[in-house]
């Protein structure tokens, strides 16, 4: 799981009201912003064709504190120049060979773009003809040549305070202080722009309020911003708690806005999950659940989130601002507080996803869930010699539901915990009975979540067992994915030795996959790696595949390891991996998962006819 979008997707959140410097600062130098913009780094550009005279004047403003100055002596390609750098402020020469300031003020006023840039003009001639017609094309500015170094500092800062000062109320919610509705659009349409180009996605999470116009018709405007500004900062800071440990990795940063009324809106680029979209909206949805203290009224606001994806549901920013308010809308009709995408297949995904997570919580209390037990093989001795437990949930109206389904859900949600629990309670009480039947030498595999682990309560809970079911003693083996392994805490670690100097054994999962990084396995000792279907299935035609299997036994037998290979399901793939010295089988050939009363006959038939033989469903 990509987990930087929800980085991005929380500093979005987080990020503080675009900060700009006011015009009431006194300071000295040139950093009179109030932390976010310093002028001294805004870009300050001079046209003049006198290279001695931008020369003096950007040391002038380098004295001052600028260190973005540059200088254009050459003036028919200066207005490509203030385009391709869309500077701050522009200091302009209005007599120059080629093409005039005038000209180039004139071209500046008619850009989209560099419409309201202040510009100083520099002229020599006190003449007020040139100052009339240079203020009448739109200079904000005089400076008189030759240039005095006090003066040129006082306009420079005069004119950066007050573009900054414009750019802010242009760009930023009066009310919230958020970027406003422009700063989306800008940022959005470049973030499109991108994901076309790219494999990536973009969220855009439209967020409403529902009780706001109500709110300022009984308590009036001034309740209805406070509320407002409560909502904007409890969205800023409070979703920033990363319980899930987000990761540092910032991917581009997201965007957190106001619209108009009692609309937000979260942009988030560069997604590669779109689920990363859910997660952000459960914790909008969180972040504003509980109710405001607006005076002396504590208001709740039952906020609907909509979500559109782009390029998948749209492809322009005005498409996508569309879609997401269609599905807040939905949300909202759908009885507030909860999340809709913006299209159906998504909706009927995530409504099934949302009402397996409903079910998922009373699986164990109601007893839905039960083990099935696929049986490992040892081809050496000819006989099954272990099974794997693995889980099974029949859900009164859902049906059957398989482990690809619902144990990803389980792992999000935490429920992995007591499940795992249950099923390794289970599994042992099983071991017990069949080894009371005479199957003595029989290895039950259990396995494990890495959230089992963390949560420490393991260790108590197998001893325990291990007390209850005597006969488990030795006989007990927990499956752990890699990534447990490479994650591993010191606390783990001393739980997996607390485990060994038990008898429980210990084995990798799905052996080779997504990992690849081998250094665990000098730090744990292990029983038993699972070599991963995926090397299995194209055997034995892929000889890539028969090397990377040939090599992991190796290493498994070298490290005092066994060695079982997953998802064998023809003789072929058996008789080459018994050639390769692979311990033991595991897979359809040998026997589906199947209920445990099925068991012994299976053993049974095994031991007597061989492993190859046709084998009824489990
Ligand atoms: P896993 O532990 O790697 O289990 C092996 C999976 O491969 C099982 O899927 C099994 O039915 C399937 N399989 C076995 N032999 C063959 C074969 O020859 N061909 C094919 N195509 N598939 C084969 P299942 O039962 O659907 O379980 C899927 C995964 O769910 C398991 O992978 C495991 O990671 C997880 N799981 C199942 N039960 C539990 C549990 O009690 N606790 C935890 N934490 N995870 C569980
Ligand atoms: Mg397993
Ligand atoms: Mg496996």
């Amino acid at each position: 799981m990509d987990m930087s979008a929800d980085a991005a997707a929380l500093d979005a959140l987080a990020t503080p009201a675009l900060a700009g410097p006011t015009p009431t600062n006194t300071g000295d130098g040139p950093d009179g912003a109030d932390g976010a913009v310093a002028l001294g780094d805004l870009t300050v550009m001079m046209i003049d064709d006198e290279p001695m005279l931008t020369e003096v004047i950007g040391t002038y403003l380098e004295d001052a504190g600028y260190s973005r100055i540059v200088g254009i002596n050459d003036a028919t390609v200066a207005l490509e120049q203030v385009r391709a750098l869309n500077p701050a402020l522009v200091l302009l020469d209005l007599v120059m060979p080629g093409v005039s300031g005038f000209e180039i003020l004139q071209a500046m006023r008619q850009d989209e773009q560099l419409r309201y840039t202040p510009v100083i003009v520099l002229t020599a001639a006190s003449d007020p003809d040139t100052k009339l017609k240079a203020l009448s094309i739109g200079a904000t500015e005089f400076l008189a040549k030759p240039v005095d170094p006090s003066e040129l500092v006082l306009r420079v800062r005069n004119s950066l305070v007050l573009k900054v000062y414009q750019d802010r109320l242009a760009n930023s919610d009066p009310v919230t202080g958020l970027p406003n509705r422009r700063v989306l659009m800008e940022r959005l349409r470049g973030n499109l722009a991108q994901a076309l180009a790219g494999d990536r996605k973009v969220g855009l999470l439209h967020v409403r309020l529902d009780r706001l116009q109500q709110l300022q018709a009984t308590l009036g405007q001034t309740a209805g911003d406070e509320l407002l500004r409560s909502a904007a900062q409890r969205l800023r800071s409070r979703t920033r708690r990363d319980d899930d440990g987000v990761r540092a990795t910032r991917a581009e940063t997201s965007l957190l806005c106001r619209l108009d009324g009692d609309e937000f809106l979260v942009l988030l680029p560069n997604l590669a999950d779109p689920e990363a979209c859910v997660r952000v909206a459960r914790r909008v949805l969180h972040a504003l659940a509980e109710p405001f203290q607006v005076g002396n009224d504590r208001i709740g606001v039952s906020p609907s989130v909509g979500i559109a994806l782009a390029p998948d549901d749209g492809q322009t920013p005005e498409d996508l601002l569309a879609i997401a308010a269609a599905a807040a809308a939905l949300a909202c009709s759908s009885g507030r507080n909860t999340y809709r995408f913006g299209s159906r297949q998504r909706n009927q995904a995530a409504m099934e996803r949302l009402k397996i997570e409903a079910a998922l919580h009373h699986a164990v209390e109601r007893r839905e869930l039960r083990l099935v037990y696929q049986p490992k093989f040892d081809p050496l001795q000819g006989r099954i010699v272990g099974v794997e437990a693995l889980m099974r949930w029949q859900q009164t109206e859902l049906g059957p539901i398989f482990p690809d389904r619902f144990i990803p859900i389980a792992e999000e949600t935490g429920l992995i915990v007591p499940m795992g629990e249950w099923a390794l309670q289970e599994a042992c009480e099983q071991g017990e009975r069949w080894m009371r039947q005479g199957l003595e030498s029989l290895k039950v595999a259990v396995n494990v979540s890495g959230q089992q682990l963390a949560s420490g309560a393991l260790p108590a809970l197998v001893a325990g067992l291990l007390e209850r079911h005597p006969r488990m003693r030795g006989a007990l083996v927990l499956e752990l994915t890699e990534g447990v392994l490479i994650d591993a805490s010191p606390e783990v670690n001393a739980q997996l030795q607390q485990f060994r100097a038990q008898g429980v054994q210990l084995s990798i999962d799905d052996f080779g996959t997504g990992y690849s990084s081998m250094n665990y396995l000098r730090h744990f000792r292990l029983d038993e790696i699972k070599i991963d279907r995926s090397f299995v299935k194209d055997l034995p035609a892929q000889r890539s595949d028969l090397s990377i299997v040939r090599a992991m036994t190796m290493l498994g037998h070298s490290l005092g390891m066994r060695v079982v290979a997953e998802g064998v399901e023809t003789a072929e793939q058996l008789a080459c991996l018994a050639e390769v010295g692979v311990d033991q089988i595991q897979g359809y050939l040998i026997g589906k998962p199947m209920h445990p009363d099925d068991l012994a006959g299976r053993a049974a038939e095994i031991a007597v006819r061989g492993a190859g033989q046709p084998v009824p469903a489990g």
